[in-house]
């Protein structure tokens, strides 16, 4: 994928970047759809194409109804806003997209944000069970977030065991669950299930359009008839209601129809680029990807993350720091193996070492 480089780079502009799926680009496909899409006034009547994402999100994830909103950011506001009333409890993992990098549910709701310790992504159970015990009868919980794939953990997947543990803890309660399921079709992919599979665990689920997905923008929320009936009303209060926004659903419809079935070679060029680097035998250290994410671990080369995002930048791939210690690497569709391969190269050249034949 030819991208201009950032300032900086002086390997030319056959720059491999990987920062994020979000880099993804419409498909050919995608502008086929927005063009011919039937549309009219979702802030009035509904836009037909909006209306069809919606049906066939929701469908596809097993629930009753969908909205279509501009972000996932704003699909996760929505879910804490129309699930929990001011001055309830909600439990989110400690290293969540939406504590760590989206905080509107801190910022906006007035619930109090209680974060869960975990591993791997997933929320340390008996963590759970133990803040439900003590605090039955004297704080109310309304909600349980869970995240998968798990961006911060290195896109992890959830067990479904660990899912349905976690319901059974909500359902003695009453409590709901949430998940933000940014990047869900890519955990389904690993686990060779259905969505609904995952999202029988929860009761609402957010979805994003425009990480490995390649549409250009939006995302849907999906759960309940009556939860997303409050759940368009507070899209409207967010001004996240848009006009014929069937433009960009749209491209959405051809992200869950067809794009979601290649996430796959995404997971596979993970898969080869952490062998390539754990393979050659130098200080760097790979995690396994169990999606598209893989974590280098740098601690051990002499050289911080952020110096590491400078070399490899010089050279020509993109990369983001977690961490002092870990690097970020993300593959999707404009990944190639061969840009898998010289990364790989990159990674080990200045790591001092060729990659293993
Ligand atoms: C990207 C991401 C979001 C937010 O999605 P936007 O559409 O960019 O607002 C939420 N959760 C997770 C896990 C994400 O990776």
């Amino acid at each position: 994928m030819v991208v201009h480089p950032p300032a900086g780079t002086q390997a030319g502009n056959q720059v491999i970047d990987l920062r994020s799926d979000t880099v993804t680009k419409p498909t050919e496909a995608m502008y086929e759809r927005m063009r011919s899409a039937p549309l009219g006034d979702d802030g009035l009547d509904g836009d037909p194409t909006a209306l069809d994402l919606e049906r066939r999100t929701a469908d596809l994830l097993g629930k009753e109804a969908g909205v279509f909103v501009p972000t996932c950011t704003m699909a996760n506001l929505i879910a804490v806003l129309v699930q929990a009333q001011r001055a309830d409890q909600i439990l989110v993992g400690d290293n969540a997209h939406m504590l760590r990098m989206e905080r509107g549910t801190s910022v906006f709701t007035g619930v109090c944000v209680r974060a869960v310790p975990g591993t791997a992504g997933a929320m340390d159970r008996n963590a759970v069970a133990e803040i439900l015990t003590v605090d039955r009868g004297r704080i109310a919980t309304a909600l349980i977030c869970l995240e998968t794939s798990h961006n911060a953990a290195g896109g992890t997947v959830l067990p479904l065991a660990h899912m349905q543990a976690i319901r059974e803890l909500a359902n003695e309660d009453g409590i709901r669950v949430h998940v933000d399921g940014a990047r869900i079709f890519n955990a389904a992919v690993a686990l060779d299930i259905a969505p609904d599979r995952i999202a029988s665990h929860a009761d609402t689920v957010a979805i994003c359009l425009s990480k490995g997905l390649s549409a250009p923008a939006g995302a849907v929320l999906a759960g309940p008839a009556e939860t997303i009936r409050q759940a368009r009303q507070m899209r409207k209060l967010l001004g996240g209601t848009q006009r014929q926004i069937g433009v960009l659903a749209a491209a959405g419809i051809e992200a869950i129809e067809v794009m979601r079935h290649r996430l796959g070679e995404d997971h596979a060029r993970a898969a080869r680029f952490s062998k390539a680097l754990n393979a050659a035998g130098t200080t760097l250290r790979a995690s396994a990807p169990e999606t598209n994410i893989v974590q280098v671990d740098v601690s051990k080369t002499g050289r911080t993350s952020f110096e590491w995002v400078d070399a490899l930048t010089a050279n020509g791939v993109l990369t983001r720091t977690v961490n002092p210690a870990l690097l970020r690497c993300v593959t999707h569709r404009h990944i190639s193996e061969d840009d898998i391969d010289r990364a790989a190269d990159v990674f080990l050249s200045l790591a001092g070492r060729e990659r293993a034949a």
